[in-house]
Protein backbone atom coordinates (compact mmCIF):
# COMPACT_ATOMS: atom_id res chain seq x y z
CA UNK A 1 0.00 0.00 0.00
CA UNK A 2 2.82 2.39 0.80
CA UNK A 3 3.94 2.18 -2.75
CA UNK A 4 0.65 2.65 -4.18
CA UNK A 5 -0.19 6.23 -5.87
CA UNK A 6 -3.97 6.45 -4.78
CA UNK A 7 -5.37 6.85 -1.34
CA UNK A 8 -7.46 4.74 0.39
CA UNK A 9 -10.06 5.80 2.54
CA UNK A 10 -12.65 4.43 4.63
CA UNK A 11 -15.91 5.99 5.87
CA UNK A 12 -17.93 4.90 9.04
CA UNK A 13 -20.61 6.38 10.69
CA UNK A 14 -23.52 5.59 11.89
CA UNK A 15 -26.83 4.77 10.05
CA UNK A 16 -28.12 7.61 8.70
CA UNK A 17 -25.48 10.13 9.07
CA UNK A 18 -25.02 10.16 4.94
CA UNK A 19 -22.24 8.09 4.29
CA UNK A 20 -23.43 7.13 0.57
CA UNK A 21 -24.41 10.89 -0.15
CA UNK A 22 -21.06 12.34 0.88
CA UNK A 23 -19.17 9.46 -0.87
CA UNK A 24 -21.20 9.93 -4.26
CA UNK A 25 -20.90 13.63 -3.87
CA UNK A 26 -17.74 13.75 -3.53
CA UNK A 27 -16.68 11.07 -6.36
CA UNK A 28 -19.16 12.85 -8.53
CA UNK A 29 -17.35 16.11 -8.34
CA UNK A 30 -13.28 14.81 -7.79
CA UNK A 31 -11.76 13.22 -10.92
CA UNK A 32 -9.62 10.48 -10.35
CA UNK A 33 -11.72 8.55 -7.57
CA UNK A 34 -13.87 5.54 -7.02
CA UNK A 35 -16.13 3.91 -4.61
CA UNK A 36 -15.79 0.04 -4.01
CA UNK A 37 -19.61 -1.31 -4.07
CA UNK A 38 -20.14 -3.47 -1.47
CA UNK A 39 -22.28 -6.89 -1.23
CA UNK A 40 -24.85 -7.35 0.89
CA UNK A 41 -27.62 -9.32 2.34
CA UNK A 42 -29.94 -6.85 3.88
CA UNK A 43 -32.82 -5.81 2.17
CA UNK A 44 -32.87 -3.18 -0.61
CA UNK A 45 -34.35 0.31 0.42
CA UNK A 46 -37.00 1.65 -1.91
CA UNK A 47 -34.58 4.18 -2.85
CA UNK A 48 -31.84 2.49 -3.52
CA UNK A 49 -30.60 1.07 -6.74
CA UNK A 50 -28.49 -2.25 -7.05
CA UNK A 51 -25.22 -1.71 -7.77
CA UNK A 52 -25.31 2.05 -7.11
CA UNK A 53 -25.39 1.49 -2.89
CA UNK A 54 -24.61 -1.74 -2.76
CA UNK A 55 -25.04 -5.18 -4.85
CA UNK A 56 -27.78 -7.21 -3.24
CA UNK A 57 -27.82 -10.95 -2.68
CA UNK A 58 -29.31 -13.28 -0.95
CA UNK A 59 -27.54 -14.86 2.45
CA UNK A 60 -27.14 -18.44 0.55
CA UNK A 61 -24.99 -16.38 -2.54
CA UNK A 62 -23.00 -14.23 -0.04
CA UNK A 63 -22.08 -16.95 1.81
CA UNK A 64 -21.13 -19.03 -1.40
CA UNK A 65 -18.59 -15.98 -2.04
CA UNK A 66 -17.00 -16.59 1.57
CA UNK A 67 -16.65 -19.95 0.79
CA UNK A 68 -15.16 -18.77 -2.73
CA UNK A 69 -12.79 -16.08 -0.88
CA UNK A 70 -14.37 -13.31 -2.67
CA UNK A 71 -14.45 -11.12 -0.08
CA UNK A 72 -11.26 -8.40 1.36
CA UNK A 73 -13.03 -8.51 4.27
CA UNK A 74 -17.00 -9.11 5.43
CA UNK A 75 -18.73 -8.63 8.68
CA UNK A 76 -22.44 -9.31 10.43
CA UNK A 77 -24.24 -5.70 11.33
CA UNK A 78 -27.83 -6.33 12.82
CA UNK A 79 -28.22 -9.68 10.99
CA UNK A 80 -26.83 -9.08 7.83
CA UNK A 81 -23.64 -9.72 5.82
CA UNK A 82 -21.85 -6.52 4.21
CA UNK A 83 -18.51 -7.47 2.19
CA UNK A 84 -16.02 -5.40 0.59
CA UNK A 85 -15.19 -7.42 -3.29
CA UNK A 86 -11.64 -8.19 -3.76
CA UNK A 87 -11.81 -7.04 -7.04
CA UNK A 88 -9.87 -4.38 -8.15
CA UNK A 89 -8.86 -1.90 -5.32
CA UNK A 90 -5.15 -2.36 -5.62
CA UNK A 91 -4.87 -1.55 -9.66
CA UNK A 92 -6.72 1.09 -9.04
CA UNK A 93 -4.85 2.46 -6.68
CA UNK A 94 -1.45 1.69 -8.52
CA UNK A 95 -3.26 3.57 -10.96
CA UNK A 96 -3.66 7.12 -9.00
CA UNK A 97 -7.13 6.61 -8.41
CA UNK A 98 -8.42 7.04 -4.88
CA UNK A 99 -10.52 4.82 -3.68
CA UNK A 100 -13.75 5.28 -0.91
CA UNK A 101 -14.63 2.07 1.10
CA UNK A 102 -17.58 2.37 3.19
CA UNK A 103 -17.55 0.74 6.74
CA UNK A 104 -18.35 -0.17 9.46
CA UNK A 105 -16.03 0.20 12.64
CA UNK A 106 -14.92 -3.36 12.39
CA UNK A 107 -14.22 -3.80 9.23
CA UNK A 108 -12.59 -0.45 9.17
CA UNK A 109 -9.85 -1.33 11.56
CA UNK A 110 -9.62 -4.44 9.51
CA UNK A 111 -8.89 -3.01 6.63
CA UNK A 112 -6.79 -0.25 8.83
CA UNK A 113 -4.71 -3.71 9.58
CA UNK A 114 -4.21 -4.47 5.86
CA UNK A 115 -3.12 -1.08 4.42
CA UNK A 116 -1.56 0.80 7.42
CA UNK A 117 -1.65 3.89 4.94
CA UNK A 118 -5.80 3.71 5.03
CA UNK A 119 -7.25 7.36 5.81
CA UNK A 120 -10.00 6.69 8.63
CA UNK A 121 -12.62 9.13 8.52
CA UNK A 122 -15.73 9.28 11.02
CA UNK A 123 -18.70 10.91 10.13
CA UNK A 124 -20.96 11.93 12.96
CA UNK A 125 -24.63 13.47 12.69
CA UNK A 126 -25.02 17.50 13.91
CA UNK A 127 -27.12 15.66 16.98
CA UNK A 128 -29.00 12.54 18.21
CA UNK A 129 -32.24 14.07 17.22
CA UNK A 130 -31.69 14.58 13.50
CA UNK A 131 -30.48 10.98 12.95
CA UNK A 132 -33.38 9.54 14.71
CA UNK A 133 -35.04 12.08 12.19
CA UNK A 134 -33.05 11.08 9.25
CA UNK A 135 -33.49 6.73 10.11
CA UNK A 136 -37.29 7.39 10.50
CA UNK A 137 -37.34 8.69 6.88
CA UNK A 138 -36.27 6.05 5.63
CA UNK A 139 -39.36 4.06 4.14
CA UNK A 140 -37.84 0.33 5.25
CA UNK A 141 -36.67 1.46 9.05
CA UNK A 142 -39.43 0.14 11.10
CA UNK A 143 -39.65 2.00 14.26
CA UNK A 144 -37.62 -1.17 16.33
CA UNK A 145 -34.77 -1.03 13.89
CA UNK A 146 -34.37 2.58 14.24
CA UNK A 147 -34.35 2.27 18.11
CA UNK A 148 -31.69 -0.99 17.42
CA UNK A 149 -29.39 1.31 14.86
CA UNK A 150 -29.82 4.21 17.56
CA UNK A 151 -28.54 1.71 20.11
CA UNK A 152 -25.89 0.56 18.01
CA UNK A 153 -24.96 4.34 17.73
CA UNK A 154 -24.10 5.27 20.78
CA UNK A 155 -21.85 2.03 21.10
CA UNK A 156 -20.11 3.33 17.79
CA UNK A 157 -19.89 6.78 19.07
CA UNK A 158 -17.19 5.30 21.76
CA UNK A 159 -15.11 4.09 18.84
CA UNK A 160 -14.27 7.42 16.91
CA UNK A 161 -11.06 8.03 18.75
CA UNK A 162 -9.66 4.86 16.51
CA UNK A 163 -9.91 7.26 13.48
CA UNK A 164 -7.77 9.33 11.78
CA UNK A 165 -10.63 12.36 11.56
CA UNK A 166 -14.06 13.07 12.54
CA UNK A 167 -16.31 15.44 10.62
CA UNK A 168 -19.78 16.97 11.56
CA UNK A 169 -21.78 15.93 8.65
CA UNK A 170 -24.69 19.16 8.95
CA UNK A 171 -23.72 20.58 5.52
CA UNK A 172 -23.11 18.28 2.21
CA UNK A 173 -20.84 21.47 1.02
CA UNK A 174 -19.28 21.50 4.00
CA UNK A 175 -18.35 17.97 4.67
CA UNK A 176 -16.89 17.40 0.73
CA UNK A 177 -14.59 20.67 2.03
CA UNK A 178 -13.67 18.74 4.80
CA UNK A 179 -12.60 15.52 3.07
CA UNK A 180 -10.60 17.40 0.24
CA UNK A 181 -8.74 19.28 3.48
CA UNK A 182 -7.92 15.97 4.76
CA UNK A 183 -6.73 14.94 1.67
CA UNK A 184 -4.40 17.76 1.11
CA UNK A 185 -3.41 17.32 4.77
CA UNK A 186 -2.55 13.73 4.34
CA UNK A 187 -0.16 14.51 1.16
CA UNK A 188 1.83 16.58 3.43
CA UNK A 189 1.81 14.17 6.30
CA UNK A 190 5.22 12.75 7.15
CA UNK A 191 5.75 9.61 6.71
CA UNK A 192 6.32 8.60 10.23
CA UNK A 193 2.92 9.64 11.27
CA UNK A 194 0.65 8.17 8.21
P1 LIG B 1 -26.53 0.09 6.04
O1 LIG B 1 -27.45 -1.06 6.26
O2 LIG B 1 -26.89 1.27 6.90
O3 LIG B 1 -26.37 0.45 4.59
O4 LIG B 1 -25.07 -0.37 6.53
C1 LIG B 1 -24.87 -0.91 7.81
C2 LIG B 1 -23.40 -0.84 8.18
O5 LIG B 1 -22.62 -1.69 7.33
C3 LIG B 1 -22.78 0.55 8.07
O6 LIG B 1 -22.01 0.79 9.23
C4 LIG B 1 -21.91 0.44 6.85
O7 LIG B 1 -20.80 1.32 6.93
C5 LIG B 1 -21.45 -0.99 6.94
N1 LIG B 1 -20.96 -1.57 5.67
C6 LIG B 1 -21.44 -1.39 4.42
N2 LIG B 1 -20.73 -2.11 3.54
C7 LIG B 1 -19.77 -2.77 4.25
C8 LIG B 1 -18.74 -3.68 3.90
O8 LIG B 1 -18.52 -4.05 2.75
N3 LIG B 1 -17.96 -4.14 4.92
C9 LIG B 1 -18.15 -3.76 6.21
N4 LIG B 1 -17.32 -4.25 7.13
N5 LIG B 1 -19.12 -2.92 6.58
C10 LIG B 1 -19.93 -2.42 5.61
Amino acid sequence: MSNCKGKLIIISGPGGVGKNTVVNAYINSHSNCCFSISFTSREQRSTEKEGKEYHFVTKEDFEKKIKDGEFLEYTIFMNNYYGTPKTNIMEKLDDETDAFLILDIKGAMNVKKMYPDAILIFLLPPNLDILKMRLQRREKDLNTQVMNRLKKTSNELKEVAKYNYAIVNDELEKTIVEIEKIMIANDCLCAKNK
